[in-house]
């Protein structure tokens, strides 16, 4: 155990007075090894925060101050209760400087001398990076001031009747001095003498970048040099004193104290230059714990800005941290401001940080916090929530994706927009569509559009079949369709150009297609040999009776595979789906007169070529069939084998010989080519070569 111990020669319960008489000298009571290596050593990488922890301590001296005065236990004079930070660049030296309570030579042996300090070594290793965890766990605020200084003194004259002033004087190794000070004034200097490697900090634009990080609400005026003013051509010092701190920042205000306007300010404050934010939510609670703060919904215009201003973390007015992971609930990091709570520990790591039930807590009340605000604005002015609801979807929708209460509590806000730019709830949505797009197995089918000039002719023919088309076009749409299916009873989601439109909602069993076999394999041969060359797409040719007034041709892209590559395009780990080609169905509309003229000539053209072959490749087959069965699985012979491999031989050769008389007899129908470019116009996805050839042959067929 490292204990707390004394190696200073004098007796702990001297009193003010014996300090006094002559300079003494003693040992910081930390640990067998002293402290400061340690402070240097580990904390590297937060430097800075020294200056954070000695204004805080200067602010701290003087709330006290006020208070004890309050309370009648002080009734001294107190006109200048500032904090002044002051760096002097010839002499070396950063000072903060307090009018606050002070401190007797007795306070400083108590408070200073004495670093209760055990478990040391365990505890650094695991939190060497985590500046904040090591300075809050061991209480060492004052002691971060070695990180940067040589050497630091303490200038104290305390508060109380007859105190007299104290100096405190260390260099840095565990030995200090005390002496008499002749400090007249009430209050504290902490005097540093900045060493070599930290000459940054004697740099006036340093400390203001700093001061403004990590001071810039805390509750007392902090003073940095002076106002500076344009003169000859430069900036120079004015006499008045450069205050870096609002001192009452808007959310240590009641709500009823702000006005709209008040709120706005405060986010111009926190992050200039950006656009004004859409909502903003004032938290308050003091039990089960303390935290106060105002959350914005920023207009986000880009991700950048969302990683570059984020949420800031205070512990009563001062500064901790912008990085709220675990804090707050994972998709609130899209929201902006500024929360404030004494009960978010600091002295644990961000994994600790998690389970801990304060936060834990915490984090859920923000969640409900957030969600009852939007349902509040939504029933105040639904028209304001429909003109926002492009800002702010994805923030709802990345809630509901990833918080299971956030997403309950939303499904009553959360609004669905069609292609009329009509705004529904879900429920409102649900009971709208269900009359007409419930299909014959009682699924309610929510048919959607991602581009609506893209698939404009889909939705044009769901909508005149008197359906309604939402328009899901935002980043995350792929993945809250989804969610939206499991969380509505017996509802599909489907977009419009998924299929055609009599079976992307089913009434009635599927009318049948009225072709024969041959027939059939004529046209798919006849279609297949025309299908153009599209990059990175594959199409299949299929046959539906759809009715005589619909088009020719549809083109479809099946809804499961095409929302698998949407979501291996936004999560890696999902390559398979990714680099497969996008894969279309080429619907053929059997009842369409044009297909249907097709089909006969076709017929009359083709079958007495193709039957007889078409004959031979189900004989063939027929006999494969035979010697397989004919044997027990695994038992071929070799003969059996040839037999087989000759008969596949025949009919791919067949097939082949049936594909080239069907192709040839197609180049003299340019009708199909036509036809199959048309649907894919209406795609937009003809282009180039295959562009001009359509237009080289419409003018021919003209
Ligand atoms: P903490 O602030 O976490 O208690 P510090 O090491 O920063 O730890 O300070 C130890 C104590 O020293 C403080 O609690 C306070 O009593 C005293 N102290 C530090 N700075 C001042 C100051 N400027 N004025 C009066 N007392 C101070």
């Amino acid at each position: 155990m490292f204990g707390i111990f004394f190696a200073g020669c004098y007796n702990i319960d001297n009193k003010n007075k014996k300090y006094m008489t002559m300079a003494k000298t003693g040992s910081i009571g930390v640990t067998t090894e002293n402290i400061f290596p340690v402070i240097k050593k580990f904390l590297y990488s937060d430097h800075e925060i020294f200056l954070r922890e000695l204004v805080s301590n200067a602010i701290d001296a003087t709330q006290k101050l006020k208070t004890l005065s309050s309370f009648g236990e002080f009734n001294g004079a107190m006109d200048d209760m500032t904090v002044r930070v002051k760096v002097d660049k010839e002499a070396g030296t950063l000072t903060v400087s307090d009018h606050g309570i002070g401190m007797t030579a007795d306070d400083i042996e108590k408070y200073i001398n004495q670093i209760a300090f055990s478990g040391a070594e365990e505890f650094l290793a695991k939190y060497k990076d985590n500046a904040n965890a090591i300075i809050g766990h061991f209480g060492l605020g004052f002691y971060s001031a070695f990180m940067v200084a040589k050497k630091v003194v303490i200038n104290s004259l305390s508060y109380k009747d007859d105190a007299e002033a104290v100096k405190w004087e260390c260099d840095g190794s565990p030995e200090f001095t005390m002496s008499e000070s002749d400090k007249s004034e009430r209050g504290t200097d902490i005097i540093l003498y900045i060493d070599d490697e930290n000459k940054e900090f004697l740099e006036q634009s340093r400390v203001d970048a700093l001061l403004k990080k990590y001071c810039r609400f805390l509750p007392v005026p902090v003073i940095s040099g002076k106002k500076q003013e344009w003169k000859d051509g430069k900036m120079v010092d004015t006499d008045a004193d450069n205050i870096v701190n609002i001192t009452e920042p808007a959310w240590t205000k009641k709500p009823s104290e702000l006005t709209d306007e008040d709120y706005r300010n405060f986010y111009r404050e926190l992050y200039p230059g950006q656009d004004d934010p859409l909502f903003w939510i004032h938290l308050n609670v003091d039990y089960p714990f303390t935290l106060t703060g105002i959350l914005y919904f920023p207009k986000i215009k880009n991700n950048f800005e969302v990683t570059k201003n984020r949420i800031q973390l205070y512990c009563n007015q001062v500064f901790v941290t912008d990085s709220v992971e675990g804090v707050v609930p994972e998709f609130m990091m899209l929201l902006q401001g500024v929360i404030d709570s004494p009960d978010i520990p600091l002295n644990v790591s961000r994994s600790y940080l998690q389970s801990d039930s304060a936060v834990k807590k915490i984090s859920s009340y923000i969640t409900k916090k957030v969600a009852s605000r939007l349902d509040e604005l939504f029933k105040a002015d639904r028209k304001e929530f429909e003109q926002k609801w492009d800002d702010i979807k994805i923030f709802i929708e990345y809630g509901m994706l990833t918080d299971e209460k956030f997403c309950d509590a939303a499904m009553k806000f959360d609004l669905l927009k069609d292609t009329e730019s009509k705004h529904f709830t879900i429920e409102e949505y649900k009971e709208l569509i269900a009359p007409e797009q419930t299909d014959k197995d009682g699924n309610i089918i929510f048919l959607y559009a991602t581009d609506v000039t893209a698939q404009y002719n889909y939705i044009k023919s769901a909508t005149g079949k008197g359906y309604d088309v939402l328009v899901m076009d935002g980043q995350l749409d792929s993945h809250f369709v989804g969610l939206l299916e499991q969380k509505i009873e017996k509802s599909r989601f489907v977009r419009v150009d998924s299929d055609v439109i009599g079976n992307l909602i089913q009434k009635s069993d599927k009318k049948t297609v009225d072709l024969s076999e041959v027939q059939r394999d004529i046209l798919t041969s006849l279609f297949n040999s025309q299908l153009p060359k599209v990059d990175n797409s594959q199409f299949f040719v299929n046959f539906e009776a759809m009715g005589e007034n619909d088009a020719p041709i549809v083109i479809t892209q099946n809804e499961y595979m095409r929302r698998m590559k949407e979501m291996a395009a936004l999560q890696p780990g999902m390559n398979l789906y990714g680099e497969m080609p996008d894969s279309y169905s080429l619907i053929v509309n059997t009842e369409n007169p044009i297909v249907k003229k097709i089909s006969v000539a076709a017929d009359g053209a083709l079958a007495a070529k193709v039957k007889p072959m078409m004959d031979e490749v189900n004989a063939n087959n027929a006999k494969i069939t035979s010697i397989r069965d004919a044997k027990k699985e695994g038992s071929l012979t070799d003969e059996d084998n040839k037999e087989i491999d000759a008969l596949q031989e025949a009919n791919n050769k067949l097939r082949e010989e049936q594909s080239h008389v069907v192709a040839e007899y197609a180049s003299s129908q340019p009708v199909v080519g036509q036809l199959i470019d048309l649907a894919l116009l209406g795609n937009g996805m003809l282009r180039g070569e295959q562009l001009s050839k359509f237009i080289d042959r419409s003018l021919s067929l003209l």
